[in-house]
């Protein structure tokens, strides 16, 4: 015999559990330069600036 719980969860217990495990929302950030959404920590994919540097350009 395996152990089995000694009571009966209440619907808010195992709702209060539950959240633990949902996905939470993905974070967005805004670009400072041209104002469109971007994942933090990321080059802006629209105007390829971070913290108000171009990146990905040849040049240094
Ligand atoms: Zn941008």
């Amino acid at each position: 015999m395996g152990a089995l719980p000694t009571k009966k969860l209440t619907r808010g217990h195992k709702r209060r559990r539950a959240v633990a495990y949902k996905l939470k929302p993905v974070h967005i950030s805004r670009c400072p330069q041209c104002r469109s959404a971007k994942l933090p920590h990321t080059a802006c994919m629209n105007c390829g600036t971070y913290k108000g540097r171009q990146i990905g350009v040849s040049d240094r």
